[in-house]
């Protein structure tokens, strides 16, 4: 039997794994054993440049000391009580939340996808308690292109075949639209409609971008209608895109923000459903929860991850550092290449050919991207990058996409 203090090879814990695990993700073939910034390190050694941040939830950097310190100091006191008693972090982490979101309250929970739940059991209740819905009939509209998370009620309303064949039966309840389209979302909306759900970017479709002005209008759309505006900011959300939420670049205030990932500095899984009162007190005893959330470890965590996006400015270093970013990105020049685009620190480069072979020639030269949409390569770097880190991204990728070392689609 393996000390899990030994460190055999890669390919030895590649192939474990393989053996062990069930085959629900295509990682890239390097096996991490540390962290540090924006820097991950491999079990022989080799350094990378993280430019994928686990979608976004390492926002604040691996291993961030601020956030060790909480998490050691907060694993010593205690960790977890349930909500059947009250812990001393639950109350100051709804309090710093919803006063950073500009809202009134914070349901806790610990995945993204179980707040993107909440969020759904939240509207429907609202919808027959304050609009009149008829019971069992609240709809809810989302975009083609949408992730939400992997439970069988998410996936159900997904556009993506990979995500939903052999899952079912879904979910009714749920109508999908094309996204940025206000026409069709209007057309879609009627007396028994109760939310619209939606990415201000949809960053596993490819980094997709609405229209300019669109969140502006779905907004004026839902106020007039009476319908809860949803804005899963679970990856574009705590200063991604250079704003502190994807929604601030149009002026937009959701009714209800979804968050996760970054929200606990990739320390723990923290979620969270913020809002105003009428929405979550639709919620009595009883009626939602969840064992770990708002748990006394996670709650310390995140307002340490929380604390150290503002006093680190990572919302403005987002911003300066994703357009210098961009701008370096739209001097690659290659036939695959078909576009670059981006707003903060979430940026893509979208091929005419597989983007695979692309991430493995990057991960070579110590450069780590995850292909999204077979397609695109999405760059997400922790926010602490520093800008000289990006300069060598750069220096990698115009390697990459240099005319000479063209790397075959085949391979
Ligand atoms: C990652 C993600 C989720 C799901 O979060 P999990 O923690 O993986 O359940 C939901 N919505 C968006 C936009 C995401 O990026």
């Amino acid at each position: 039997m393996t000390s899990i203090h030994a460190t055999p090879s890669s390919a030895a814990l590649i192939e474990i794994e393989e053996q062990w695990g069930a085959h629900n993700y295509k990682p890239l073939d390097l096996v991490i054993t540390r962290g540090d910034g924006a820097w991950v390190m491999d079990v022989e050694g080799r350094s990378y440049l993280d430019c994928l941040s686990a979608y976004s939830a390492v926002n604040q950097g691996h291993c961030h000391p601020r956030l060790l310190a909480t998490l050691t100091e907060q694993a010593s006191r205690v960790t977890l009580t349930s909500r059947a008693f009250r812990n001393d972090q639950l109350p100051h982490f709804c309090e710093e939340l919803a006063s950073l979101c500009g809202m009134e309250m914070v349901l806790p929970m610990n995945t993204g996808a179980e707040a993107v739940e909440t969020a759904i059991k939240a509207a429907r209740r609202w919808g027959y308690t304050h609009k009149g819905i008829p019971a069992d009939m609240a709809n809810i509209i989302v975009f083609d292109g949408n992730f939400h998370g992997r439970t069988t009620t998410i996936v159900g309303f997904s556009s993506e075949s990979s995500y939903r064949d052999g899952f079912g039966p879904f979910a009714p309840g749920f109508t999908r639209v094309p996204f940025g389209d206000l026409a069709a979302v209007r057309a879609a909306m009627n007396a028994h409609t109760c939310a619209v759900l939606f990415e201000p970017i949809q960053c596993e479709a490819g980094v997709i971008m609405p229209p300019d002005g669109f969140l502006r209008e779905l907004a004026a759309l839902c106020k007039e209608e009476n319908v809860l505006m949803i804005a899963d900011e679970i990856q574009t959300g705590l200063g991604r895109t250079g704003r502190l939420f994807a929604c601030d670049h149009e002026g937009v205030k959701p009714d209800m923000y979804v968050l996760g990932k970054a929200l606990s500095g990739g320390f723990y899984p923290v979620s969270a459903v913020v809002s105003r009162n009428d929405v979550l007190s639709v919620f009595g005893p009883g009626t939602h929860g969840s064992t770990f959330g708002g748990n006394p470890l996670g709650c310390a965590v995140a307002r340490t991850a929380l604390a150290v996006m503002q006093e680190e400015q990572l919302v403005e270093r987002s911003a300066e550092l994703g357009a210098w970013m961009l701008s370096q990105l739209q001097t690659l020049s290659h036939p695959d290449i078909v576009a670059v685009r981006g707003r903060g620190l979430i940026l893509a480069i979208e091929l005419s050919v597989p983007a695979r072979p692309y991430c493995e020639a990057l991960m070579q030269r110590g450069m780590l991207c995850k292909e999204t949409h077979d397609t695109v390569i999405r760059l997400a770097p922790p926010l602490v990058v520093r800008q000289e880190d990006l300069a060598w991204a750069v220096e990698q990728l115009r390697a990459v996409f240099g005319r000479e070392q063209h790397v075959s689609s085949a391979a």
